[in-house]
């Protein structure tokens, strides 16, 4: 067992938004706190505060109780600062969905999330309309923020004026959001982040990460992800850096905005590393404001890495963690040059770590140079979640008695306190940074008429990026060819859980216990891949 190499934090019982935004200097007041990269309009510090006392009052004013839950479905734009931290002010708790989602996997996590409320905008609502009528949203409670016939827009509510609730809640137990992860096994759960999660974990990455007010943070990597939600939303804004906002990633409209709104730090998942280090587009653009990138999510390749540094001029870094976990944990400190871009570098303040052995449940052995065997990687912090919602199965799996976080991943640990991942044993599989779980696939596929058996897992594509591939076990009669399942998986699901690949084979490997033996179909991958 090791305890993080910086001295630990001191983590207040504070609820987010006091840890936030109670104690703003006077001179940070008026200082930029959002800006729309799209339009170029700005939100000041003073006007978003005013914002989030508003929307607070006016959800309690309608009826918010502490502790109820309200969806939120939008892009990245300023006003998600607004819904996300004015829901946390009521004493609600936010569950943020992916846009990307279907009707029916929004229905499914409104449902599980037992929402009574949900924010989108109107591009969104088609969907959204459609999921809060299956799971009996009223539509006085579907907010659509920039305005649509039949619903309140943001501005309605901000217009109330109700002054914000005094609300009272423990931080150490409250729930403030559930955003929704797989885990390492089975289908997407509610993971119960309470502010203490939230407020250790930003106060963790004060300890590791040198963002100041004199920094401008692009914000592409989506709010309602982990990732941008605590790293973006809520650390970057205690810094008072100034947010720019991006709705989704497009290479030329991320270069514009980087190199427009002067950004400084930029926070990616590894393609947007591919898009930098290869595409000539970026060729065309200054940007000679960015100091430092930073990749999260997925694994970061060594090279390309290096690539990325050498070809925009600036620090690229590698941090690590899950949204059990609020999500970080591990991170390169920017001032360590020497430290190796692949690795995941330091464990957090506050953060303790054990790498063992999956068969035996031992520590690996430490040796004083190069990297320990590879192990599973376990957490234990302030920063680990509550557990899964109405899961409490599902969170004895994943949390041991003596409060180990089991990562389901598989890292290396040398003497100096740098860990490596270096392979996955969970089932989840990352494509673009975004949760893919096989489980979701495989009900997919099974619901084929001519498909007997079926599995998923990830494969690296050319760009050594993951993507799903599906084994499929068809009916000897049927007709069905890879053209056909690809387009059918494709029609039920989000476009990144599209199954890429399909394979044919006889029979899906399995244990006694009837437990897909993924271990054998990434061989047989890497077998074929070698061979072809
Ligand atoms: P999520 O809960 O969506 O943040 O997914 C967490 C998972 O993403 C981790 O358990 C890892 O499998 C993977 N992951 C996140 N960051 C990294 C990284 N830097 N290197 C390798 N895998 C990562």
């Amino acid at each position: 067992m090791a305890r993080s190499t910086y001295p630990d934090v001191d983590i207040p019982a504070k609820s987010v938004y006091e840890l936030l935004f109670a104690d703003l200097a006077d001179v940070d007041l008026d200082r930029v706190a959002l800006v729309d990269g799209s339009s170029g309009d700005e939100t000041s510090f003073r006007q978003l505060i005013a914002q989030i006392d508003a929307l607070a009052g006016s959800l309690a004013a309608r009826g918010l109780a502490v502790g109820d839950t309200v969806g939120i479905l939008c892009p990245n734009i300023p006003a998600f600062a607004t819904v996300f931290h004015g829901v946390l002010r009521a004493g609600g708790t936010a569950t943020t969905i992916n846009s990307l989602y279907t009707v029916g996997e929004i229905a499914n996590q409104l449902n599980s999330a037992e929402a009574h409320w949900l924010f989108t905008v109107s591009a969104l609502l088609p969907q959204a309309a459609e999921a809060a009528a299956a799971v009996g949203i009223a539509d006085d409670h579907l907010v659509v923020i920039d305005g649509a016939d039949g619903h309140p827009a943001l501005r309605d509510l901000l217009f109330d004026r109700a002054a914000p609730p005094d609300v009272q809640f423990d931080p150490a137990t409250h729930v403030a959001v559930l955003p929704y992860s797989s885990g390492t096994t089975g289908h997407p759960k509610g993971v119960m982040l309470t502010h203490r999660n939230l407020v250790a974990n930003v106060l963790q990455c004060e300890g590791i990460i040198p963002l100041t007010r004199d920094d401008r943070a692009l914000a592409v990597l989506p709010f309602f992800h982990i990732y941008g939600m605590s790293v973006l939303l809520d650390f970057a804004l205690l810094k008072r850096a100034g947010l720019v906002t991006m709705p989704k990633f497009d290479l030329a409209e991320f270069l514009r905005v980087t190199s427009e709104h002067r950004c400084t730090w930029v926070f990616i998942a590894p393609p947007i590393a591919v898009a930098l280090a290869k595409h000539p587009l970026v060729e065309e653009y200054d940007l000679s404001g960015v100091k430092v990138i930073f990749s999260g999510a997925a694994p970061l390749d060594r090279a390309l890495a290096g690539a990325v540094a050498e070809r925009i001029g600036c620090t690229v870094c590698q941090g690590y963690g899950m949204t059990e976990t609020s999500p970080v944990t591990h991170a390169i400190p920017v001032a360590e040059s020497g430290i190796d871009r692949s690795s995941i570098g330091r464990a957090a303040p506050n953060t303790e770590c054990r790498v063992v052995d999956p068969e035996t449940g031992r520590d690996v052995e430490v040796p004083e140079q190069g990297p320990s065997a590879p192990g599973e990687l376990l957490i234990r912090g302030p920063q680990v979640m509550r557990g899964y919602l109405h899961d409490e199965e599902a969170t004895r799996h994943a949390i041991d008695d003596d409060g180990w976080l089991h990562t389901g991943d598989i890292a290396t640990v040398d003497s100096d306190g740098v860990y490596a991942i270096v392979d996955r044993l969970k089932e989840l599989i990352k494509y673009k940074g975004y949760q893919v779980a096989p489980a979701v696939l495989e009900a997919v596929l099974l619901s084929h008429p001519d498909v007997v058996d079926a599995a998923v897992i990830g494969v690296p594509d050319d760009d050594g990026q993951e993507v799903p591939k599906a084994f499929v076990v068809r009916r000897a009669e049927g007709e069905l060819d890879e053209a056909v399942l690809i387009a059918f998986v494709e029609e039920r699901v989000a476009p990144h859980e599209k199954v890429r690949m399909v394979e044919f084979i006889d029979v899906i490997p399995k244990s006694t216990s009837g437990k897909i033996l993924r271990k054998d179909l990434r061989s047989r991958v890497g077998r074929h891949a070698a061979v072809g």
